[in-house]
């Protein structure tokens, strides 16, 4: 709402405008007007007033009577929103411009939060709701990453509402992904269906992330050049990760293995789809229920499921099976076998050098020059 100050003159019986200048003095007699628009018309207000300060002073009164009024209006036609009808028009925006992998999460995230959240409206919610939230989701057995994920989503669903000054944080403490070893590839392997065995096959030979697996078609693999790429899926909604599409050469036997599997389902499109015919969501549950079967769980995880506490040791819980090992495996062999640092970052997609070199400082530890230095810190103490 802006209200501007001009000089009106009047020269040959036509009246013309122009702005003060503040560092002139206007003699007696001269006109100010005001300007501004009221439901999108153009009002012209002549000010009675004989000097430029009185006038800037009416014009500072009149944008604040102004201003007043429309948040007047505002006020008093804004309706109070509720937290279910907030949440019905955030899932169904959801819905219809995010994977469903999104909704699915968003679903789940703002259910729970309605079982603590008692509020009625969306404006009464503060702090205190969110801290119940983390408190109940705490009792319930999640895991701090899990509950972090979780809190986020829900501060991120009151942004989308307007609703910026409640936020809370939850800390959880970055684990560290440790790539598989030959052994453990080779018992998992040997415990594994072949359905299974190609898919693990899939994950270590691209570096995919999980839901780029899921989404991965049969048109996206170059048999010619043996390559694979990460390409957008219109159909399922689905955006690579920073929108960023790229393409990973593969190995012959992962070829060789997409051939055949494109010769069996031509009429597929999804390399790996569920029963269903959509991307598969449950790669990571089917990984672990088969290391627990393999008994290759660690036996130490312990994680509260519905309320009970289960361990590792006979639930599909293990924390050493994870889908994300297969991206830090594919990226250690590779550098293991001399492929540049900036080469597999590109394969993985990661944004900056950084993330991939934390990736392959593992390696490193590891690593023939490393055992060499390490010993020869110490040879001059070591006995003969
Ligand atoms: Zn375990």
């Amino acid at each position: 709402m802006t209200v501007s100050l001009w000089i009106r003159e009047t020269v040959g019986g036509k009246r013309t405008y122009r702005k003060p200048n503040k560092k002139k003095f206007y003699r007696n007699g001269t006109v100010f007007c005001l300007r501004y628009s009221v439901d999108g018309k153009r009002r012209w207000e002549t000010l009675d007033v004989t000097n430029l300060n009185a006038a800037l002073a009416a014009r500072a009164t009149k944008e604040a009577a102004l201003l007043s009024a429309v948040s007047t209006v505002a006020s008093a036609s804004a309706k109070r929103i509720s937290v279910d009808d907030a949440m019905g028009t955030y899932l169904s925006t959801v819905a219809a411009t995010r994977a469903h992998k999104t909704w699915l999460a968003y679903n789940l995230i703002l259910n729970e939060f309605r079982k603590t959240c008692t509020k009625e409206y969306l404006d009464q919610i503060d702090k205190s709701d969110l801290t119940a939230f983390v408190v109940a989701q705490k009792k319930a057995g999640q895991d701090d990453r899990t509950v972090a994920n979780r809190l986020a989503g829900v501060v991120t669903f009151l942004r989308a509402h307007g609703i910026t000054n409640v936020t809370l944080r939850h800390k959880f403490t970055e684990k560290k992904v440790k790539a598989y070893s030959v052994e453990e590839l080779r018992a998992l392997n040997a415990a594994s269906t072949d359905e299974e065995l190609q898919i693990w096959q899939f994950f270590l030979g691209t570096g995919f992330r999980e839901d780029e697996v899921a989404h991965a078609c049969d048109t996206d693999v170059d048999f010619k050049l043996k390559t694979i790429s990460v390409l957008e899926k219109r159909q399922w909604n689905w955006k690579p990760k920073d929108k960023e599409e790229r393409t990973v050469p593969i190995p012959d036997s992962l070829v060789e293995l997409l051939k055949v599997r494109k010769a069996m389902h031509p009429d597929g499109w999804l390399i790996f789809p569920n029963t269903k015919g959509n991307p598969e969501g449950h790669f990571l549950r089917m990984l672990k229920e088969r290391a627990l079967a393999a008994g290759l769980n660690c036996g130490h995880c312990t994680r509260t499921l519905n309320g009970k506490a289960v361990s590792c040791k006979d639930a599909a819980c293990c924390e050493h099976w994870i889908l994300h090992r297969f991206r830090k495996t594919f990226a250690t062999m590779h550098h293991a076998n001399s492929v540049p640092a900036r080469t597999i970052q590109f394969w993985l997609g990661h944004e900056s050098l950084e993330t991939t070199l934390r990736y392959l400082a593992d390696a490193e530890l590891g690593s023939e020059k490393t055992r060499t230095q390490v010993n020869g810190s110490f040879a001059e103490i070591d006995r003969e």
